[in-house]
C-alpha cells in the first residue's frame, strides 16, 4: 500500500486487487451532526446556512453503509465520460462523495439547505454523503479531499497557491462541472503542499496525475464532481 493512501485516508479500509485499489467504508462521520438525531450524544443543531436563509435539516438520519469502491490504480483515460448519481467517490476522512446532482425531484440548490455543518447530508436510507468542499477537510486550500470512481484524485480549491477554477483550469461538461486542473506543469504533478505529493508522483507517470479540484461555481459553491468524470474506469457497490 503507498504512502499517500496510509498517510491520506482515514476511517477507509484499502487493499490492492491486482490492477485496482479496493476501498471499503461506511460513510459514518466522526464529527457532531444533526442527522445524528436529538437524542444522540453527536447531536447538534447546527447547520452549514445558518443567515437569512431557511435552513431546514431533511427527515433521514445517518446510517452505517456498506460501500466498495475499486478505482484503477494507474488510469490514463481521459474521455470524460458521463457521471452518476450515488457514490461516485470518497472522500480522505471516509464519505461518500456524490455528483452534483439531487435526489430525483429536487435541485442542489434547495438541498443546500439541508446541509449540516459539514456540508454534508443523508439520503432516506441513512447514507450520508458529500456533494461539496467538506470544511472539515478543505477550506480554499490545496488539500488532498479524495478520489474519484476513475482512480483520479481530488483536491481543494487550488492547485499550490493559484485557484484552479478560475485561472487556466478548465471544466468538464459545461457550468458548475467538475474542474479538471490544466494549470501550466499541473496535469503531470499533483499539488506540491500536499503531504503525500512527493510519493505519488514517484509511482506514477504523468499520464495517470491528473486530477480535480473543488470547483469555484457560485450557484453552490465548491462543487466537488459534476456531470462528468475525467476518464472511463472503477466500480461502486
Ligand atoms: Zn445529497
Ligand atoms: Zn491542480
Amino acid at each position: 500500500m503507498p504512502e499517500w493512501i496510509q498517510t491520506s485516508f482515514t476511517c477507509v479500509t484499502v487493499s490492492v486487487s491486482g490492477s485496482n485499489y479496493v476501498f471499503k467504508f461506511n460513510s459514518v462521520p466522526t464529527y457532531k451532526s444533526i442527522y445524528w438525531g436529538s437524542s444522540s450524544a453527536n447531536y447538534e443543531s447546527t447547520m452549514y446556512v445558518n443567515s437569512g436563509q431557511s435552513n431546514s435539516a431533511n427527515p433521514n438520519l445517518i446510517k452505517s453503509q456498506n460501500y466498495t469502491l475499486t478505482v484503477p490504480i494507474n488510469n490514463t483515460d481521459i474521455s470524460a465520460p458521463a457521471s452518476s448519481f450515488g457514490m461516485i467517490g470518497v472522500s480522505t476522512n471516509g464519505i461518500a462523495i456524490y455528483n452534483d446532482q439531487a435526489a430525483p425531484g429536487d435541485s442542489l440548490s434547495t438541498e443546500y439547505y439541508t446541509f449540516d455543518s459539514a456540508q454534508g447530508h443523508p439520503t432516506n436510507t441513512g447514507a450520508y454523503h458529500y456533494h461539496v468542499e467538506p470544511p472539515k477537510i478543505s477550506n480554499n486550500d490545496s488539500k488532498l479531499v479524495g478520489i474519484a470512481k476513475d482512480g483520479y484524485l481530488i483536491f481543494g480549491k487550488k492547485h499550490d497557491s493559484i485557484t484552479a477554477g478560475l485561472t487556466n483550469g478548465f471544466t468538464l461538461g459545461g457550468a458548475n462541472s467538475s474542474t479538471k486542473c490544466t494549470d501550466a506543469g499541473s496535469s503531470t504533478s499533483v499539488p506540491t503542499t500536499w503531504a503525500g505529493a512527493a510519493n505519488y508522483n514517484s509511482i506514477k507517470t504523468a499520464n495517470t496525475r491528473h486530477h480535480y479540484h473543488v470547483n469555484n461555481g457560485t450557484e453552490v459553491n465548491g462543487i466537488l464532481l459534476s456531470g462528468k468524470l475525467i476518464g472511463v474506469g472503477g466500480s461502486t457497490n
